[in-house]
């Protein structure tokens, strides 16, 4: 049964009801920027994996240097030099000291280390004899074994998505090859009979079709892989083609336009002819009203606003929760920062919540979110570039400037999930 007129909380729960985390690969993990664990990884050695040094300098016994001053140096034989990646037998004896880099393991019978800073060698390497100017505490300077990860941690959680940080993480417990879900291919299928390919002349009363494009973008961008079908026009019959067509390629549909109340919106009828059900149409929210979600061979099937403000809406709201779910992220809910409200946008009441678009500063520690005066119109495609997010004006409470609004912002890297 269809129903009508969905909060947007509740429509994100129904979309997120129906999609299902995709197949899993094993890569390389030099590859795998982007994707998401789908495995938890233990670290099976602890890092470090020996004491190290954490400064340039000389590996002392610190019960040798305690009466240290510049006046009254503690002198010390050099037992030799090691820099990171090199080892020594010596074992430390009192009255030894042993030049030391940052990274070199400690040697044994050495408890701290003085930096160069603290001694009178820095600048003689080949120097026999350093003088130390003050005590060093035990353990100074010195990294200990296990101190970034123990052995046995759990690094990352199966649903981390791998960005920058992840990577240097598996890297540094050694994982060379990680299993991760695949990136769901989504189709995107543009309808309407004024849109023309950009590659194509304009006539008059068509458009360029550019939701497309944007699709593309934030599929990509929210961890899908976009396969871009032939638009079409708003016959039911060529709709329905190309649904067939792209169901066995595709984890999931996007389509935009031809969900509103138009003598030529078919795709609700589009869905069900291609043998689909409609869960919902129509979400209490403005722009971006007539979205509506259907399950065509038991793939979710989002459609959107073919107003490229309102099927952006959409998009952020609804598909990239459902393109993360699929990719197998843990969290996948897209988060809005609360930011204060900065200026009154003057809004009529609707009773539908409103997204605006907004830019976002830091001003005196807080930040603050200015509606763009003008340029809001579900239509208008150029005050989509250069916002930092989209504000949330709830349909029920009254904002006025001060008070704090969700903002989804735009900008946000590839947020990974680190176990502390
Ligand atoms: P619809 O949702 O089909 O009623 O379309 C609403 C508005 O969005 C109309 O002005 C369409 O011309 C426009 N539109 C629909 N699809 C696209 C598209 N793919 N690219 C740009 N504008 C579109
Ligand atoms: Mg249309």
């Amino acid at each position: 049964m269809m129903r009508v007129g969905l909060t947007v909380e509740e429509a994100i729960r129904e979309v997120l009801a129906h999609v299902k985390p995709v197949s899993t690969i094993e890569m390389p993990m030099k590859d795998a920027f982007g994707y998401t664990l789908a495995e938890d990884v233990t670290a099976n050695a602890p890092v470090p994996s020996f004491d190290r040094s954490m400064m340039d300098g000389f590996a002392i016994r610190t019960a040798d240097v305690q009466t240290a001053t510049p006046e009254t140096p503690v002198r010390l034989q050099v037992r030799g030099r090691i820099g990171a990646g090199q080892a020594t037998d010596h074992v430390l004896q009192p009255g030894e000291a042993i030049r030391i880099m940052t990274g070199a393991p400690i040697p044994r019978g050495a408890d701290g280390v003085a930096r160069f800073e603290i001694t009178d060698a820095q600048n003689h390497p080949e120097a026999e004899e350093v003088g130390i100017l003050l005590p060093v505490r035990e353990g100074e300077s010195i990294s200990l074994t296990g101190e970034d990860i123990a052995v046995g941690a759990k690094v990352l959680k199966k649903g981390t998505v791998i960005g920058a940080v992840e990577m240097a993480l598996l890297a540094t417990v050694g994982v060379a090859k990680v299993t991760v879900y695949r990136k769901p291919i989504i189709g995107v299928l543009s309808s309407g009979r004024e849109l023309v390919g950009v590659e194509q002349p304009l006539s008059y009363g068509k458009i360029y079709n550019s939701n497309t494009y944007m699709l593309s973008g934030l599929i990509s961008a929210w961890g899908g892989v976009p396969y871009l079908l032939d638009q079409v026009d708003d016959e039911v019959d060529d709709v329905v083609e190309a649904i067939r067509n792209a169901m066995p390629v595709v984890d999931a549909l996007v389509t935009t336009g031809g969900v509103s109340i138009g003598d030529f919106d078919v795709m609700r009828a589009a869905y069900h002819l291609s043998g689909g059900w409609v869960n919902f149409w129509k979400v209490n929210m403005r722009p971006g009203t007539p979205f509506t979600f259907a399950v065509v061979q038991e793939k979710p099937v989002l459609g959107l606003s073919g107003n490229p403000a309102a099927g952006f809406v959409n998009a952020m709201l609804f598909v990239q929760p459902a393109i993360r779910a699929m990719a197998g992220v843990a969290q996948p809910e897209t988060r809005p920062l609360q930011v204060v409200l900065a200026e009154d946008p003057e809004l009529k009441v609707i009773g539908m919540d409103r997204f605006l678009r907004a830019t976002v500063r830091i001003d005196q520690g807080q930040a603050r979110a200015y509606p763009l005066p003008a340029g809001q119109s579900a239509g208008i495609i150029s005050t989509l570039s250069g916002i930092q997010a989209f504000i949330r004006i709830p349909a029920k409470a009254e904002v006025k400037p001060g008070d704090l609004v969700e903002a989804y912002m735009l900008d946000l890297p590839v947020a990974g999930e680190i176990v502390p």
